[in-house]
C-alpha cells in the first residue's frame, strides 16, 4: 500500500473510532475517556505533530542556507523573493475576493439572525505598523529567533549566511559541503517521520471525531458550506488555472503529487507543522530545486494563507449580514486589503486565522463579537483551509521554479519520483540542487 492510501485509511479509521466514542458518550471519568481518548490517542497525535515541528527550524536554516549559497549574490535571490511575495499576495487577494463574492451571492448571514439585535459597540484593534513589521524581519539575535520559531527572521538570517558562504572562497566551499551533508541527512529523517503519518493521523482523527459537534455545523450550515465551496473552487479551479497559465504544467499531476502534504495539513491544521512534508514533496516528488523550494516553501508557510483568507472573506460578509450592516464598495476593498495583510501576520498554527479575523472586522467597523457566532464550526474549517494553504505554497514554488529553469521535468512527470512506498524500499534520491 502506498503512503497516501495508508494515511487515508488511518484518517477514516480514526474518524470512525472517534465518532463511535462520541456516540457511546463516556463520562469524563470513564476509563476510555481518561486512558484512550484524552490519554493514548491525544498523546499519539501530539507526539506526531511535535515530531514534525521539531524539524522545522533546523530544516529551514540548513536547506535555505544551502539554497542561498548556491544562488550566491547574483541578484537571483532578490528576483525569487520578488516573484514569491508578489504571487503569494496576488493569490491571497484572489482568494478573499472570490470568498466575498460567494458570500454576497449566497448570503449565509441573511436570516441567520434571530433577534433584532442592536449591534454591540466595538472598538477595532490596531494592526501593527508597517515600520514594526519591517523591523521584525531582521533578527537581533538569530539564536533567539530560532528558539522562538520566528520564521521570517530565520529566513533573513539563512539568506545572508548563504550569500556569505558563496563569497567565502575555500572555507565557504567546505562549509557548504558540510551543510549539504546535513541537509541530505535531515531529508532522510523527514522521510522517516512521514512514514509515521498514518498512525499520527489516526490518533488526531480519533480526538477530532470525539469532539466534532455535528449539531453546531447544522446550525451554521449555510456559512459552513459557503466556506467549503469557496475552498473547493479555489483548489480545483483557481490553482489549476494559475499553474497551467503561468507554467504550462499539468495541474492534475501537481495535485496528485501534493496529496500527502494536503492530508497532513488537514489532520494537523498547521501549515507550520506540515512544512517538512511540504518541502520534501515539492523537492522530491514535484521536482522543484532546493534553491527555490527551500526559500519559497518556508516563506509561503509563513505569509501565504489563501484558505484562511477565504474563511475571513466569507466570515466578514456573514457577520455583516447577521448584524444588518451594509458593506459598501470601499469596505469590501478594505476587507481584501486587510485580509491579504492579515494572512502575512497569521501564524501557521491551528486557529490563528480566527484570531486575525478580529483585525479584519475592526478595519471595517464590524463587531468582533461576531467571531463568537462561527467559532463552533471553525475546527473543521481550519483543517480544510490549512490544506488549501499548503497547496498554494507548493503551487507558487512550482510556478517560480518553472519560470527560473529550476524545475526537473523528469521528476515532475515521473509518478514514482520521491514516493514513499514502504520503509526500506525507498530509493535514495539525491538532493536536486
Ligand atoms: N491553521 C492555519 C494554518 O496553519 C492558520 C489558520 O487559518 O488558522 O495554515
Amino acid at each position: 500500500m502506498n503512503l497516501t492510501t495508508r494515511i487515508l485509511l488511518g484518517m477514516g479509521l480514526g474518524l470512525l473510532v472517534g465518532f463511535a466514542l462520541q456516540w457511546a458518550d463516556f463520562s469524563a471519568e470513564h476509563f476510555i475517556s481518561v486512558y484512550l481518548t484524552y490519554g493514548l490517542f491525544d498523546a499519539g497525535g501530539t507526539i506526531f505533530i511535535n515530531l514534525l515541528k521539531m524539524m522545522v527550524v533546523p530544516l529551514v536554516l540548513v536547506s535555505l542556507t544551502c539554497g542561498a549559497a548556491s544562488l550566491g549574490a547574483t541578484g537571483k535571490v532578490g528576483r525569487l523573493g520578488g516573484k514569491a511575495i508578489g504571487l503569494y499576495l496576488v493569490t491571497t487577494a484572489i482568494a478573499v475576493t472570490l470568498a466575498m463574492t460567494m458570500a454576497l451571492v449566497i448570503e449565509p448571514g441573511v436570516g441567520a439572525s434571530q433577534a433584532d439585535t442592536e449591534p454591540p459597540s466595538y472598538i477595532g484593534n490596531k494592526p501593527p505598523s508597517v515600520k514594526q513589521v519591517l523591523i521584525d524581519i531582521v533578527p537581533d539575535n538569530p539564536i533567539a529567533s530560532m528558539a522562538n520559531g520566528a520564521m521570517l527572521q530565520i529566513i533573513a538570517f539563512s539568506i545572508l549566511l548563504g550569500i556569505a558562504i558563496s563569497k567565502a572562497g575555500e572555507q565557504g566551499k567546505r562549509f557548504r559541503s558540510f551543510l549539504d551533508d546535513i541537509n541530505e541527512t535531515f531529508m532522510k529523517l523527514i522521510t522517516m517521520l512521514i512514514e509515521l503519518a498514518p498512525y499520527g493521523v489516526f490518533c488526531l482523527m480519533v480526538t477530532l471525531g470525539v469532539k466534532v459537534g455535528l449539531a453546531e455545523i447544522a446550525k451554521l450550515l449555510t456559512y459552513f458550506m459557503t466556506v467549503v465551496a469557496t475552498l473547493a473552487i479555489h483548489m480545483t479551479i483557481v490553482y489549476p488555472l494559475l499553474l497551467k497559465s503561468l507554467s504550462g504544467l499539468s495541474p492534475l499531476t501537481y495535485m496528485k503529487k501534493m496529496r500527502e502534504p494536503m492530508l497532513v495539513a488537514f489532520s494537523t491544521s498547521s501549515s507550520g507543522a506540515t512544512l517538512p512534508v511540504t518541502l520534501r514533496t515539492v523537492k522530491n516528488r514535484v521536482g522543484v530545486s532546493n534553491n527555490v523550494a527551500s526559500f519559497a516553501i518556508p516563506l509561503g508557510a509563513t505569509i501565504n494563507m489563501d484558505g484562511t483568507a477565504i474563511m475571513q472573506g466569507v466570515a466578514t460578509v456573514f457577520i455583516a449580514q447577521y448584524f444588518g450592516y451594509e458593506l459598501g464598495a470601499d469596505a469590501l476593498l478594505m476587507v481584501v486589503l486587510t485580509a491579504t495583510l492579515a494572512s502575512i501576520g497569521t501564524a501557521a498554527v491551528p486557529g490563528v486565522g480566527l484570531i486575525m479575523l478580529a483585525m479584519v472586522l475592526g478595519q471595517v467597523g464590524l463587531p468582533v463579537e461576531g467571531i463568537g457566532l462561527i467559532i463552533g464550526v471553525d475546527r473543521l474549517l481550519d483543517m480544510m483551509r490549512t490544506a488549501v494553504n499548503v497547496t498554494g505554497d507548493g503551487m507558487v514554488a512550482t510556478t517560480i521554479a518553472a519560470s527560473e529553469g529550476e524545475l526537473d521535468l523528469e521528476v515532475f512527470n515521473d509518478p514514482e519520483a520521491g514516493r514513499i512506498i514502504e520503509p526500506e524500499t525507498e530509493p535514495d534520491r539525491q538532493d536536486l540542487a
